[in-house]
């Protein structure tokens, strides 16, 4: 048995993308769940290391998708430090994020930092999972006036598949502009998610490119257009992106799930949960800088220096504590939002996103409301908070 590291974890409820495993065990090999189930069913090897989960529920690590920036820091710019402050709170998979406010040449650099880094030695940079750039191919409308929105470049996105080809996860665009077409076709030959986003586009365009990886739609109901008004028919309503997106089975519909309920209303947030099911939705932060660092008790969103909503300052596991809280979801569903959902739609689901055997132990263990105890990268314990766990 030389050279196998072994490591169960006892004690805790474990929370699986079917159901509650109550008094369960994890058993990790070598960085991979070997086994789980209930105690009594699971046999544990004497030379294992035990880790007590104390009580607390054991869950697969969080993936956020659509994360700007945290620990005071753009993602685009510092991606390890970016990561490590999202990494305390439970996220074990992360797309480092650019808005539609960089330049060409700020784009170019990041993406050289982001590549670098995810090559490099650096502690837990297996973290960073991939790209999303959110943008600059945009709709004006829905976009800050002074931001650097531009028409679709096929001399830009050429340079940026180049450069980063298959590491682009997820990519942001308004399908309604000149020029998509071609670009999402190439871009269909290096597997990226397509999410409508900053748009105003119809059904039927939207749908047209499902077939070529359109497959989220971007914070839902947030800058994703607005009912025309008046409507064409005097007293009914018209149909946009979110009826779109809520309409299509094949297509995630991005959630921030803030506090207060500003970027989604809860009534907002039980109706998409209600019409697109725990399959279909996928929590993010759209975090900016200021995010994971200790606010005090301040406002989970964040506004512009025009008094413009802008992303927030949220942590995924704060995402999820609220998710549970406004819509009335249970354990097993928010972790298929905030886990398993996210990483099938960048599909990295064959390695992470749930607790199954031969997954990689990227785990969260955290208490009835949510608070992180401890965070595991690979069976690793690589964060843990000081104080006595519940029991
Ligand atoms: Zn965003």
């Amino acid at each position: 048995m030389k050279g196998i590291s072994l490591i169960a974890i006892n004690h805790g409820t474990i929370i699986t993308a079917n159901g509650l495993i109550q008094d369960g065990v994890v058993l990790i090999e070598n960085g991979l769940i070997s086994d789980y189930g209930e105690a009594s069913r699971i046999e544990v090897p004497g030379e294992a290391e035990i880790i007590d989960a104390g009580g607390a529920y054991i869950a697969p690590g969080f993936v956020d998708i659509h994360c700007h920036g945290g620990g005071g820091v753009w993602s685009w710019e510092q991606p390890h430090e970016f990561a490590l402050a999202h990494l305390k709170h439970g996220t074990t998979a992360i797309l480092p994020t650019f808005t539609y406010n960089e330049s060409r040449e700020q784009v170019r650099r990041g993406i050289r930092t982001i590549m670098e880094t995810m090559d490099s030695q650096l502690p837990y940079v297996e973290v960073i999972a991939g790209i999303h750039m959110e943008g600059p191919y945009i709709n004006k409308k829905y976009g800050a006036v002074t931001s650097p929105i531009r028409p679709v470049n096929p001399e830009e996105y050429h340079e940026i598949f180049q450069l980063a080809g298959e590491r682009i996860k997820v990519w942001t665009l308004a399908p309604e502009l000149d020029g998509q077409e071609a670009f999402i076709a190439e871009g269909a030959r290096y597997n990226i998610s397509f999410s409508v986003g900053h748009s105003e586009a119809t059904a039927e365009q939207i749908f047209r490119y499902v077939p070529f990886g359109l497959r989220i739609g971007c914070h839902c109901t947030n800058a994703s257009g607005t009912t025309p008004s008046p409507s064409r028919y005097g007293g009914t309503r018209e149909v946009g992106v979110d009826e779109a997106v809520l309409v299509h089975d094949d297509i995630f519909a991005e959630v921030i799930p803030d506090r207060e309920g500003i970027h989604v209303r809860p009534l907002m947030l039980k109706l998409i949960y209600k019409t697109k099911g725990a399959d279909r939705v996928i929590i993010i932060t759209d975090a900016m800088p200021s995010a994971g660092e200790d606010n005090g008790d301040v406002s989970d969103v964040n506004w512009n220096h025009l008094g413009q909503l802008a992303g927030s300052r949220l942590t995924m596991d704060e995402a999820v504590r609220n998710m549970m809280r406004h819509a009335s979801v249970g354990w097993v569903e928010v972790f298929r939002m905030a886990s398993l959902n996210p990483a099938k739609v960048i599909q990295l689901d064959h390695r992470i996103g749930s607790i199954e055997k031969g997954k990689l132990a990227n785990l969260v263990i955290v208490d009835e409301e949510v608070n992180v105890k401890k965070v595991m990268l690979s069976g690793r314990i690589v964060h843990e908070t000081n104080e006595s766990s519940t029991r």
